[in-house]
């Protein structure tokens, strides 16, 4: 096959593997900048977003999973917000034991529910009614930065582990229990049970 018609075939599978507009980003998603680059997530947000208020809501020591493979005392802000993010998920992938190290997803910080409906709204033409979401095809999570907690991003977290692991999902109502698990373990070992 000659190398037009290896580009036109390419062109032709792009198609019929993604017929729907799941890589046409939204003008919320658009908007957004690099943040930081973890090993597990990349991360995006509005370009006034400060990482500070992100790592405070968080409330996350990364050190209780990388202890002895960093040091503690990084004042680069983005660092330390990779740092956090990848220690949440180890810590969530223990809690689920499910491993996959090869995972690499991205997390979009938007402002508020209202940016995370738009864009749930974008993709799926329907409403969504909460503050954070999972898409498997582009291993995204999207989520609302003005509500943003442990928990809920841990929740996320584990659908995340849970469609990279799994060949057949399970049902939803299980991937709920588990990630509800996650979510609930994380927030009584930070004390915040009541968030
Ligand atoms: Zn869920």
């Amino acid at each position: 096959m000659n190398v037009r018609n290896k580009i036109l075939l390419f062109g032709v599978l792009m198609v019929l593997l993604f017929p729907r507009n799941a890589f046409s980003q939204s003008a919320e998603e658009r908007g957004l900048r690099l943040l930081s680059k973890g090993k597990y997530f990349t991360l995006y947000g509005p370009t006034n977003l400060n990482i500070s208020g992100i790592l405070s809501k968080l409330d996350f020591d990364y050190t209780s999973q990388f202890d002895t493979l960093y040091e503690k005392d990084s004042t680069d802000l983005t660092d330390i917000l990779a740092k956090t993010i990848d220690s949440i998920y180890l810590e969530s992938a223990d809690i689920l034991d499910i491993h996959v190290y090869s995972f690499e997803g991205n997390i979009k910080f938007l402002f508020n529910q209202n940016d995370v409906e738009i864009v749930f709204k974008d993709y799926f033409k329907q409403s969504l009614g909460e503050r954070s979401f999972y898409i498997a095809d582009n291993k995204t999570i999207y989520i609302s930065y003005e509500d943003l907690t442990l928990g809920m991003l841990a929740h996320e977290i584990a659908h995340a582990i849970m469609s990279a692991y799994f060949v057949v999902p399970p049902p939803t109502k299980v991937q709920e229990v588990l990630a509800g698990y996650v979510e609930y373990t994380l927030r009584k070992k930070s004390g915040n049970l009541s968030k």
